[in-house]
C-alpha cells in the first residue's frame, strides 16, 4: 500500500465552509434535513466530488452516492460516508466531518493518480438527525430495507410539509432505488459526541459496537386540582409522579454501571398553568446500553418504579414501548482494518461503543461495517459549541482513507 498523506488543511476549510451554510450566530450550524440550507450543502458536494471526475446518484430518499471507479468494476464497491444535515442548533463536526474526510480521501487518490481495486462510494445519508422528520437515521434505515420509502416520503414535519413535499422543493428526489446496492465495506469517521477520548488522551477510537436502546412514550394521570385550594392530602399530581420517576430512572441507570444510560427527555403537562396541579401529563424514557440483557432488566425496573411512584399518589402510568434496537457488533474485518490504519500513524487508540446510533448501524445489516471516532471537546455534540481540534479531524481522515484502502488491498489479494 503506497503512503498516501491526505491535506488537513484542505480538510479543514471545507469543514468551515460548509460551515457557513446554515451557520449562526455562536458558530454552530442550523442546517435541518431537506430545507433550502440541506439544499445548498447538496449542491456544494456534488460539484467537489463530480470536480473529481465522480458520478453522482441520489436515490428517491434522498441519499447521495458519489462514485470513483476501480480497477475491477464487478467488485461492489468500498464506501466512506456519514451526513450532512444538522440539528436545529449543531455544531460544525456532527456528520459533516464523515462525509467531508470521505470527500478528502477521494481527492488525495485523485491527486496520487491512485486507481482502487474496488470502486469507492462516498455517501451523504438523507435525515441522520432526525429533528425536522422522526426517526433518526431515515436515509440510511431506508437503504437498508428497514423503512419503507412510502413510509419516509409519507413522515411530516412540525408544520405539516411532508418529506416528499420537502424533498421535492429541494429538488432531490433521485432516480435510483433506493437501497439494493450490494457494498464492499462501509466506514464512517464521526466525533465521539462523549467524554472517553479526550480525557484518555487517545486520538482515534475504535468503534466495535453502537449500544441498544429502548425508547417509550409515557403518560402519567392524575387528577387536575387547584393549587391554592387542594390541600396536599388530597392530590394526584401527575407533574410530581413523573419528576419522581426521572429521579428513579437516573439511579436505575447509574446502578447499571457506566455504560448504561437513561434519560426523560420530554415532559409536557396536558394544561400547564401556574396555580394548577396536573392532572395529566407526558413524556418518553430513553434507555441504552450495550447489552440487551441490561436493558431487559432496565426496562422492568423502570415499569416497576413507575408502579410503584403511582400508588404512592394515587395516580397511574401507561409506558408504551415505541422503538427497541438491539446492540450492534460492527463487521470484525472492517473494524481490524480501523485499527491497522490507526497503527500505521502510531495513533493512540481505544476501543469505543458508540452511544449514539449512526447511518453506519443500519449499513452493517446489509454489508460490513466499521466507524472511527476523534475526541469532542468537552465532549459535547448536538451543541453549537461542538469542536474538533484540527489535528485530530486529520488523523481521522487519514486513518478513514488507510481503513479503506488497506481493506482494498485485501480484495485485490482474494
Ligand atoms: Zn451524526
Amino acid at each position: 500500500m503506497r503512503n498516501l498523506k491526505i491535506d488537513g488543511k484542505r480538510l479543514w476549510d471545507d469543514i468551515h465552509e460548509t460551515g457557513t451554510i446554515g451557520g449562526t450566530a455562536k458558530g454552530g450550524v442550523r442546517r435541518l434535513t431537506l430545507s433550502d440550507e440541506d439544499r445548498r450543502v447538496r449542491d456544494w458536494f456534488k460539484a467537489q466530488c463530480e470536480a473529481l471526475g465522480c458520478s453522482v446518484t441520489v436515490d428517491a430518499v434522498g441519499n447521495m452516492f458519489a462514485l470513483r471507479p476501480g480497477k475491477n468494476p464487478n467488485l461492489p464497491p468500498i464506501a466512506m460516508g456519514s451526513h450532512l444535515d444538522t440539528q436545529p442548533s449543531g455544531g460544525k463536526f456532527d456528520g459533516v466531518l464523515g462525509v467531508l474526510a470521505g470527500l478528502e480521501a477521494l481527492r488525495t487518490l485523485h491527486d496520487n493518480g491512485v486507481e482502487t481495486e474496488a470502486p469507492f462510494l462516498l455517501v451523504n445519508w438523507t435525515n441522520e438527525e432526525g429533528s425536522r422528520f422522526t426517526p433518526a437515521v431515515m436515509g440510511s434505515g431506508a437503504f437498508a430495507g428497514a423503512l419503507k420509502v412510502e413510509d419516509v416520503h409519507a413522515k411530516a414535519d412540525r408544520d405539516g410539509v411532508t418529506f416528499a413535499q420537502a424533498i421535492d422543493a429541494i429538488g432531490y428526489r433521485g432516480a435510483a432505488p433506493v437501497g439494493g446496492r450490494k457494498l464492499s465495506a462501509y466506514f464512517e469517521l464521526h466525533i465521539e459526541q462523549g467524554p472517553f477520548l479526550e480525557a484518555e488522551g487517545k486520538t482515534i477510537g475504535v468503534v466495535t459496537h453502537v449500544q441498544g436502546m429502548r425508547w417509550f412514550n409515557g403518560v402519567c394521570t392524575g387528577v387536575d386540582g387547584h393549587a391554592g385550594a387542594t390541600p396536599m392530602f388530597k392530590r394526584a399530581d401527575a407533574l410530581l409522579s413523573v419528576a419522581r420517576l426521572v429521579d428513579r430512572i437516573d439511579k436505575i441507570a447509574r446502578s447499571h454501571g457506566p455504560t448504561a444510560v437513561g434519560t426523560i427527555g420530554e415532559l409536557t403537562p396536558a394544561a400547564p398553568s401556574i396555580n394548577v396541579v396536573q392532572g395529566e401529563v407526558r413524556f418518553t424514557i430513553d434507555l441504552r446500553d450495550p447489552k440487551d440483557e441490561v436493558l431487559e432488566v432496565m426496562e422492568a425496573e423502570v415499569r416497576a418504579a413507575a408502579a410503584e411512584i403511582a400508588a404512592m399518589n394515587g395516580t397511574s402510568f401507561v409506558i408504551e414501548r415505541i422503538w427497541k434496537a438491539a446492540p450492534i457488533p460492527f463487521d470484525a474485518d472492517c473494524v481490524a482494518a480501523v485499527r491497522e490504519a490507526a497503527a500505521i500513524s502510531s495513533h493512540a487508540t481505544r476501543d469505543c461503543i458508540s452511544g449514539a446510533s449512526h447511518d453506519a448501524a443500519y449499513v452493517q445489516s446489509v454489508a460490513p461495517a466499521a466507524m472511527i471516532f476523534i475526541p469532542s471537546a468537552d465532549g459535547l455534540s448536538h451543541n453549537e459549541l461542538e469542536s474538533s481540534s484540527f489535528d485530530d479531524c486529520a488523523a481521522g481522515a487519514q486513518v478513514l482513507l488507510d481503513a479503506a484502502l488497506l481493506y482494498d488491498s485485501r480484495l485485490a489479494g482474494r
